[in-house]
C-alpha cells in the first residue's frame, strides 16, 4: 500500500487552500463542507469564489504564496496551475511538518484527494494512488449505482441504538448477527431515510432477538424485467446480491442469472409444461420452507411480480405463513418491448389507454372484447402468439378493422430480439412465415403503426 486513506476531523481546523480560480474553489467548498476553516491565498480570485468565500466568513489573503501562510494550518491544498508555486507550497508544508495535496498533481505533494461516495455518515473514498483519475470516478459511478441513498440514515440510526443493542445483547457474536440481519432486512425494504421508521424497526428486531436466538427468514419477490440485466432495478441487484437461496423462473436469463451472488444456492422453479412440471402449491412451499430455515431467498421473475407473474398468490401464501415479504417491482414485458420496438403505448390522438391482457385459456373467453377492439386503444397481449388467430378473429368479430395496426415483438431486450410489424389483416401470416416464437408479446392498435415514424424523428 503506497497510501494509507484516513478520515480527518477537520472541524474548526485551519486549512490553507492556495490559489484563486475554480479548482481551489471546488476543494474550498469541500473542505468547509467538512467543517474547516478556511484560510484562502492567492493574487487574484475568481469573482464568484470570492464572494463565496466572503460569505462564509473565510480568511481571504490577496497575496502571492510565501511559506508563512502555512502557519498555523493542520493541512494545506495547492491549487494553483503554477508547478512552482505548488513546489513552494508542498516544501513549506514539508518544513512545517503538515500534508499537502497538490491538486491534478498528486506525485507533486504527499496526500490525495479521493473520489467520494458520499452517504453520511457513511463515506466511501477511492484512490488510484493518483495512477487514473478515470478509473476512480468509474468505479465511484458503479458504487453510486449499487449504494442505497438510504445507508447514511440506517448509519445514523444503528448509532442512536448502539449502546442499547449492546445491553440486551451482550454477546458479541449474537450482537453482529442482529446488526448483520437488521441491515440486510432494512436495505431491502427501502427504508430510505425515516427517522421514526428506522427506530420503531429497531426497536422491535431487538424485542424479537432478545431471548429468541434463530434467525428469522424472509422472501423477496423480485422482478427481473425483460431480460436485459440492466433493466434490473437498482434495488433488484443490491437483493441479489445478499440472498442465500435463490428460486427463478424459466424466463429469467442467464444475463440476469450472471449478476446474483456466486454462493447462493440456485433452485429452478420453471414451469415447462413437459414432465417435470413443478406446480405453484410446490413452489410456495419451498419458499415457505426455506426462509422458515431463516434463509434469505430471492424468489426472481421474469418482466414484473405482479404483471401475470402469480406474486400476488405467493406474497398471500407466505402471509398466511407468517413470512415477511419485500416486493421489488420489475420492468414488465410490455414496457421493454415497447421501449425496443420504439412504440409508444400510449400517443396524443392515438392511444389514450392501454390494456395488458392475457391471451391464455378460458379466461381469454371472459375478457371485454369489444373494449379491446374499440378506437384509441392499446392492448398487448401477454403469452399470446400460439392464440394470434383467435386473437385476431376474435378482435375482427367485436369491430376492430382490419387494416388495425400490429406488431410481435420476440425475445424483447434479449440477443436475437426480433420484431415483426402488419395488420390484424395479414399479422398471422407475418408471424407463420418469420417463424416467430415465444417469449413474444403481441402490441395491437395504431400506435403500432407510429413506429417507422419515430424512429426517424
Ligand atoms: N411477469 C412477466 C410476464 C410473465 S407471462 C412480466 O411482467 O413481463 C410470460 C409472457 O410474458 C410471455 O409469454 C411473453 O408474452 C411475455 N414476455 C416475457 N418476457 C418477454 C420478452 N423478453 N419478450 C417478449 N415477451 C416477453
Amino acid at each position: 500500500m503506497d497510501y494509507l486513506p484516513l478520515f480527518l476531523d477537520v472541524r474548526d481546523r485551519t486549512v490553507a487552500v492556495v490559489g484563486g480560480g475554480e479548482v481551489a474553489q471546488r476543494k474550498a467548498v469541500l473542505l468547509h463542507g467538512a467543517g474547516a476553516r478556511l484560510r484562502v491565498i492567492a493574487p487574484r480570485f475568481e469573482a464568484g469564489f470570492e464572494r463565496w468565500l466572503l460569505q462564509q466568513r473565510a480568511e481571504v489573503r490577496h497575496e502571492p504564496f510565501t511559506a508563512a501562510a502555512l502557519d498555523g494550518a493542520a493541512l494545506a491544498i495547492a491549487a494553483t496551475d503554477d508547478a512552482g508555486v505548488n513546489g513552494a507550497v508542498f516544501a513549506a508544508g514539508r518544513a512545517r511538518n503538515i500534508f499537502v495535496n497538490v491538486v491534478d498533481d498528486g506525485s507533486a505533494g504527499d496526500c490525495l484527494m479521493p473520489a467520494i461516495v458520499d452517504r453520511s455518515p457513511l463515506i466511501v473514498a477511492i484512490g488510484t494512488g493518483g495512477g487514473s483519475p478515470t478509473v476512480a470516478r468509474r468505479v465511484r459511478a458503479q458504487l453510486e449505482a449499487l449504494l442505497p441513498q438510504s445507508l447514511g440514515a440506517l448509519v445514523t440510526a444503528a448509532a442512536r441504538w448502539r449502546a442499547r443493542v449492546k445491553e440486551v445483547l451482550p454477546d458479541m457474536a449474537q450482537r453482529r448477527r442482529f446488526w448483520e440481519r437488521w441491515f440486510d432486512q432494512a436495505a431491502a425494504a427501502g427504508l430510505a431515510s425515516d427517522a421514526a421508521a428506522l427506530d420503531g424497526q429497531l426497536q422491535r428486531a431487538l424485542a424479537a432477538a432478545d431471548g429468541a436466538g434463530a434467525p428469522r427468514g424472509e422472501v423477496w419477490l423480485i422482478g427481473a424485467g425483460p431480460g436485459d440485466p440492466d433493466l434490473l432495478t437498482l434495488r433488484a441487484q443490491q437483493l441479489l446480491q445478499q440472498c442465500d437461496v435463490l428460486l427463478y423462473d424459466r424466463l429469467v436469463s442467464p444475463e440476469v442469472l450472471d449478476r446474483v451472488r456466486r454462493d447462493a444456492e440456485r433452485i429452478y422453479v420453471g414451469k415447462e409444461s413437459g414432465r417435470h412440471r413443478i406446480t405453484q402449491q410446490r413452489i410456495h412451499e419451498l419458499l415457505v420452507e426455506y426462509a422458515a430455515r431463516g434463509l434469505r431467498v430471492a424468489r426472481l421473475k421474469g418482466g414484473d411480480p405482479f404483471v401475470f407473474g402469480r406474486g400476488g398468490e405467493e406474497m398471500a401464501a407466505l402471509a398466511a405463513a407468517g413470512i415477511p415479504v419485500t416486493v421489488v417491482p420489475g420492468v414488465t414485458a410490455a414496457l421493454g418491448a415497447a421501449a425496443v420496438a420504439g412504440i409508444p403505448l400510449t400517443h396524443r390522438a392515438v392511444a389514450q389507454s392501454v390494456t395488458f391482457v392475457t391471451a391464455m385459456g378460458e379466461a381469454a373467453e371472459q375478457l371485454d372484447w369489444r373494449a379491446l377492439a374499440a378506437p384509441l386503444q392499446t392492448t398487448v397481449f401477454y403469452m399470446g402468439v400460439a392464440q394470434l388467430s383467435r386473437i385476431v378473429a376474435r378482435l375482427r368479430e367485436h369491430g376492430a378493422p382490419a387494416d388495425r395496426a400490429v406488431a410481435i415483438v420476440e425475445r424483447a431486450t434479449l440477443p436475437g430480439q426480433r420484431i415483426v410489424t402488419g395488420t390484424l389483416d395479414d399479422i398471422a401470416a407475418c408471424a407463420q412465415s418469420a417463424g416467430v416464437s415465444a417469449p413474444a408479446l403481441l402490441i395491437v392498435g395504431e400506435v403500432a403503426a407510429h413506429r417507422q415514424e419515430l424512429r426517424q424523428g
